[in-house]
């Protein structure tokens, strides 16, 4: 008997990176899990499809009814679609900043409206927020992306606050670097991305960045009954970078 037997699952983001391999281990431990993405046209079986956009309402909650129709209900809201920026205040316009806030903010606020009526049903519900160590950080370089994951914070204390009485627990994970697609996209971007990539692990207190199995370990723990005393907190993933 595993932890997650019988609870269904969606995860946002699930096609690819972090939210991929949360999909992939929560399955693999009894979970029936739905994935939502933009293109979902790579998740296989036992992983259930649906398209949406988090930043279209009326696609958010079309492919939320069709999850929860097919997997029975809803216990577990894994909110992890985002994208990055990069720059400084003076890099970014009004309409970049709105553009990453809809994605990264917004887009979490809509599918968990969209989720809560069913959670409210679960026995065992709880909502995971993909954070990142950028919410408390201060990097440079990064000023729209950390403000959308320090709203992403504040969200998740807040949610957990309102929520609590209802039994759904909240909480967040804050990855450091993850070797995803996103950071391969990245790192693609340099004049030598073997060397940036070198570089990067070097900045690394293990030496090496995290990887999407180790923070979707992570995110499995909070959304199981093992943390069921656990809410409004943010987990922190990031092989020890936090602090430096
Ligand atoms: P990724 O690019 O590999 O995967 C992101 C997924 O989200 C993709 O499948 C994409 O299609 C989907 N997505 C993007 N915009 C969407 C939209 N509007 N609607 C629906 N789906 C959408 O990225 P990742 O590295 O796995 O990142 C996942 C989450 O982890 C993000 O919230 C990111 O901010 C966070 N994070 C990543 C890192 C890292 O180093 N990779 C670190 C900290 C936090």
């Amino acid at each position: 008997m595993s932890d997650f037997d019988g609870l269904k699952a969606l995860v946002t983001g699930g096609a690819s990176g972090i939210g991929r391999a949360t999909a992939e281990l929560l399955a693999a431990r009894g979970a029936q899990v739905a994935v939502l993405d933009l293109d979902p046209s790579s998740v296989d079986k036992p992983l259930l499809a649906f398209r949406a956009d988090v930043t279209d309402d009326t696609s958010v909650r079309e492919a939320v009814a069709a999850a929860v129709a097919d997997l029975g209900g809803l216990d577990v809201l894994i909110n992890n679609a985002g994208i990055g920026a990069q720059g400084t205040v003076e890099d970014n316009d009004d309409a970049e900043w709105h553009r990453v806030m809809d994605v990264n903010v917004v887009g979490m606020v809509r599918v968990a409206r969209a989720a809560l009526p069913q959670l409210r049903e679960s026995a065992h519900a709880a909502i995971v927020n993909t954070c990142s160590i950028a919410a408390t950080a201060g990097l440079p370089q990064r000023a729209l992306y950390s403000a959308t994951k320090g709203a992403v914070y504040s969200l998740t204390l807040a949610m957990a606050a309102d929520h609590v009485r209802e039994g759904i627990r909240v909480n967040c994970v804050n990855p450091g670097t993850v070797d995803t697609p996103w950071v391969g996209r990245l790192l693609s971007k340099a004049p030598d991305p073997a060397a940036e990539r070198a570089a990067l692990q070097a900045r690394q207190p293990t030496g090496r960045l995290v990887s999407a199995a180790e923070v979707a370990g992570a995110v499995a723990y909070l959304a199981s009954p093992l943390s069921g005393a656990t809410t409004g907190t943010a987990l922190a993933v990031d092989g020890g970078m936090q602090g430096l």
